[in-house]
């Protein structure tokens, strides 16, 4: 068993949250550009009929433009600056036909938009930011084209207006809050471990993968361990399923203790983990992780009334002697893991002799 590589982002199976969240946003800026060109289309030839042609050509161009820019937003690097570019443009040009001489009476009814659009494509703070301006301005625009008379049929169509567009802030912001409370917990579950809390096995795998590339770039040497738990199957035949559990969780909070912020910490699997030390030679790594294979040794679990001692094998493997992929380092340390449970259990080995 060792790690596969991870393919890019778009087609992984192994896709974390924060991957799918990327590819929804990057399909949803794509349908909204390609709509918004769509409608900029229609309107041209509707411009054209009436004779705008200078109109009709300008929606033309802008509407290629959009198009094209729809087509193109799945390989950007950062789609915020698209965005904005979409988005100040798109509600300057909605304000202006408000009030050009001629405006249509229903060309208000655009500024609805307004809040849909920027909650959508950035989100509760900026889109918040982005849209509030804009439907004030338009408020504004609207009420010295269309001064208010203080007789109820005027206030009832104001309040039309107003109300509605109230209405839809609102909602829009709350449905955005609690969809990003969602998103976060989601994000939070898939990275880590239901039973121990540590590390979920993707979460590590991306980890390592990342730690990888920044050491490339430092220069600084890492160190991957991987541990199994001795007789496991032992404990669950002997003490029960659940005594298992409470001794998943009891290795991880003894590991826990000792290890440094920095260090991280995974379930790989069954009652597998792997450890990741950062910026760690060889020797410091194996004095420490000696540690933690005698603290673990000598802290039974409490169960009840009985103590149930455990112990770990361990396998190491240092970046980049051992190996200089994820998946090399991986399968060194699982083969000097095994080494060690051939050779007798309760052991770390940390090299080939
Ligand atoms: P070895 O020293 O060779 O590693 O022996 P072992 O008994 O630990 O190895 P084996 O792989 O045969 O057994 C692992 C056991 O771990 C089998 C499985 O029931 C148990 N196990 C895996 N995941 C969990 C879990 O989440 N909770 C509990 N309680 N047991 C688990
Ligand atoms: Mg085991
Ligand atoms: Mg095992």
């Amino acid at each position: 068993m060792f790690f596969k590589p991870r393919p890019p982002a778009g087609n992984s199976h192994h896709a974390s949250v924060t991957d799918l969240q990327d590819i929804g946003q990057r399909s949803l800026i794509r349908i909204i550009f390609a709509t918004t060109g769509l409608i900029l289309w229609v309107f041209c030839i509707l411009q054209f009929m009436a004779g705008n042609y200078l109109f009709a050509s300008f929606e033309a161009v802008v509407g290629a433009l959009l198009v094209w820019g729809g087509w193109r937003i799945v390989r950007v690097r950062n789609v915020v600056p698209w965005v904005y570019l979409y988005l100040l443009p798109t509600f300057s040009f909605l304000l202006y036909i408000i009030v050009i001489p001629d405006a249509s009476s229903t060309a208000f009814v655009w500024v609805y938009t307004f809040p849909v659009l920027s909650y959508l494509l950035l989100g509760r703070e900026r889109g918040g930011l982005l849209a509030l301006p804009f439907v004030l301005l338009a408020l504004l625009l609207y009420l010295t084209t269309y001064p208010v008379k203080l007789d109820a049929r005027s206030l009832i169509d104001l309040g039309n207006a107003v109300l509605c567009g109230l209405m839809i802030i609102v909602f829009v912001h709350l449905y955005e809050a609690r969809r990003a409370v969602a998103h976060q917990q989601l994000q939070k579950m898939a990275r880590t471990d239901a039973l121990t809390g540590v590390a979920s096995r993707g979460s590590f795998q991306r980890d390592l993968e990342q730690s990888i590339l920044e050491a490339q770039r430092t220069r600084r040497p890492l160190v991957l361990v991987i541990l199994d738990v001795d007789h496991f199957k032992a404990v669950n035949d002997q003490y029960g399923h659940h005594a298992g559990d409470q001794a998943l969780r009891h290795i991880c909070n003894r590991l826990s203790l000792r290890l440094r912020q920095t260090d991280l910490l995974g379930r790989l699997g069954g009652e597998e983990f792997g450890v990741l030390l950062l910026n760690t030679e060889r020797d410091a790594a194996v004095a420490l992780v000696e540690a933690l294979r005698e603290q673990i040794a000598s802290a039974p679990l409490v169960y009840g009334e009985q103590q149930i001692y455990l112990t770990v094998t361990m396998g190491l493997a240092q970046w980049p002697t051992d190996g200089i992929t994820a998946e090399q380092l991986y399968r060194c340390a699982d083969q000097r893991l095994y080494r060690g449970k051939a050779q007798g259990r309760n052991r770390l080995v940390s090299d080939n002799t």
